[in-house]
């Protein structure tokens, strides 16, 4: 056996528990197979059936959500700070302990490489750790004396609330949303991606194995217009943390308006990097095409958009196109695979449905635009289009694949333009050596984050999260206690202000 095969064969052991059993729910920190309706996760590599997964609607997410207000009013939302942060930090080491595993079904269940994956299913436990440490703090004011009142505010914990994630980096952005949730004192009800459900049962079963009481984190699996829609509308159930497309952040709007749900959203986005010619083109070449092509380019912060400057237009354009052509399409669990198979067929159409649109919008097809791998599961060639026009659909639209659009610019007016002709505004990267113009550009910039010089290196304190279509909030360091709790002012009168009379 070589060392692929045995890679393989321990990945069918990984696998197995899913293969024997519908995989369930899990509601009051038990599985729970709900009315017996069930749907198929597929792999990405051959579209066969991977699992039968329990298919949740109304009735679970009802038990879920009960379940989740009992524990919070039970329990959870008065637990000590102290005490959820040494939870919190025994769910980091289990996820530690079971990284490969939780890796390899990520890999198989939404096609993305190991190279990526197996460090998000780590992240997944630094997220865990970094809102543990937090914890204890959660609660924490400020104190607001006037001379007559000592008025002090508090943070308390929202209530039950909604996580609802998408199929790209499943485990990884469910963590990002359910530990700062948990740590603020709040219980979940996760209804995971329906194309990629696997790793969220795993985070469940870790999750209480390390000690997370029964009902804090619930997991009911389905599809999007059913436990989704029912989970927006429960009126247990005090806020939603969205992560997926800006349509669907649309719908939850609407869903939630009459139980007023408090709602935060990460949405789409069609992120510019922008690329001056007094750049260090070598360190902008890499940058770009790491941020569109790791990750199967199904990656919310990708610089789906090169804005490039005319004098070095050709020159960058060129040197990019080699890069792409060598780009290592393959298996997901191959270590050497740069991109692996998208989600889904019906997503692989609708990234190939660019080809035709550039092609009769006028753009060039410098690489890529079709199948790879032989047309067998959901392989795409990446692909790069150049000379293309902010109008064009191509530099519009989020694609969600491997797939860059290259547009020149004359100077940095029309490049500030282009950059914010979107109806997005997540991300932005700027590469130049002027300083005055790097402050000037990223000020101006129209999105939630900006990286000067760089790729999207993350800090866990930082906010996260977009302006425009891209989303409402923000995730990240005390940013996401702002969600997930309510700030309570408390005054405290010193006796010796006058009181009003009236009827004296
Ligand atoms: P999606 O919006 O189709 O689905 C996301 C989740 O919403 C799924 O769990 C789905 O079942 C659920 N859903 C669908 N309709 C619903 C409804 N009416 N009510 C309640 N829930 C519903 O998104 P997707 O295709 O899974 O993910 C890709 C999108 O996610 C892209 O647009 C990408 O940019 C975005 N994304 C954003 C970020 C970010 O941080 N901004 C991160 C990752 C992905």
């Amino acid at each position: 056996m070589n060392a692929f095969d045995q890679t393989l064969a321990k990945a069918e052991r990984y696998l197995a528990r899913f293969r024997e059993a519908t995989v369930t729910h899990v509601i009051d920190g038990r599985p729970d197979a709900g009315d017996g309706r069930t749907f198929e996760t597929q792999s990405p590599v051959d579209n066969t059936a991977i699992a039968k997964v329990a298919r949740g609607g109304a009735a679970e997410i009802d038990r879920a959500a009960k379940a989740a207000m009992k524990a919070f009013r039970t329990g959870w939302s008065t637990t000590p700070g102290e005490r959820r942060r040494d939870i919190l930090h025994k769910i980091a080491d289990a996820i530690e302990a079971r990284a490969e595993e939780i890796a390899f079904v990520e890999c198989l269940d939404t096609g993305q490489p190991i190279r990526y994956m197996a460090k998000a299913a780590l992240r997944g436990a630094e997220n865990f750790r970094f809102y543990a440490d937090r914890a204890p703090s959660a609660a924490d004011g400020l104190s607001l004396p006037t001379e007559t009142h000592l008025n002090y505010t508090i943070r308390q914990p929202i209530g039950p609330v909604g996580v609802i994630t998408p199929w790209n980096t499943p485990f990884m952005l469910s963590t990002w949303k359910i530990a700062p949730a948990l740590a603020a004192g709040c219980t979940v009800v996760h209804k995971p991606a329906e194309w990629s459900p696997l790793t969220a049962t795993l985070l469940a079963d870790i999750c209480h194995e390390a000690g997370l009481p029964a009902g804090v984190l619930n997991t009911v699996h389905g599809f999007g217009e059913e436990a989704g829609k029912a989970l927006t509308e429960h009126p247990d159930i005090k806020a939603i943390g969205f992560v997926g497309e800006s349509a669907t952040g649309s719908a939850i709007m609407q869903q939630g308006a009459s139980t007023l749900k408090r709602v935060h959203f990460e949405l789409g986005g069609k992120n510019p990097v922008v690329i001056f010619a007094d750049a260090d083109l070598d360190r902008a070449l890499d940058a770009c095409l790491f941020m569109i092509y790791s990750l199967n380019g199904e990656r919310c912060t990708s610089s789906s958009r090169a804005l490039v400057e005319t004098s070095i237009y050709e020159e960058f354009a060129r040197k990019a196109a080699e890069r792409v052509k060598k780009i290592k399409v393959g298996h997901p669990l191959d270590p050497a695979t740069e991109i692996g198979p998208l989600i889904h067929p019906r997503h692989v159409e609708k990234v190939l449905s660019y080809v035709k649109a550039a092609q009769s919008e006028g753009a060039t097809i410098a690489t890529g635009g079709g199948r790879a791998q032989g047309g067998q599961g959901n392989f795409v060639e990446p692909t790069l289009y150049i000379h293309a026009r902010q109008s064009m659909k191509i530099a519009q639209e989020e694609i969600f694949g491997p797939v860059l659009t290259m547009i020149p610019f004359a100077d940095e007016q029309e490049a500030l333009a282009i950059a914010n002709d979107v109806r997005y505004g997540l991300t932005g990267y700027v590469w130049t050596r002027d300083v005055g113009r790097a402050h000037r550009f990223a000020q101006a910039l129209e999105a939630g984050m900006i990286w000067v010089n760089s790729e999207n290196v993350r800090h866990l304190p930082t906010p996260f999260g977009g302006m425009k279509a891209s989303g409402i909030g923000r995730d990240g360091g005390y940013y996401s206690f702002d969600f997930y709790m309510e700030t309570k002012n408390i005054a405290i009168a010193l006796d010796n202000h006058k009181i009003p009379k009236i009827g004296a």
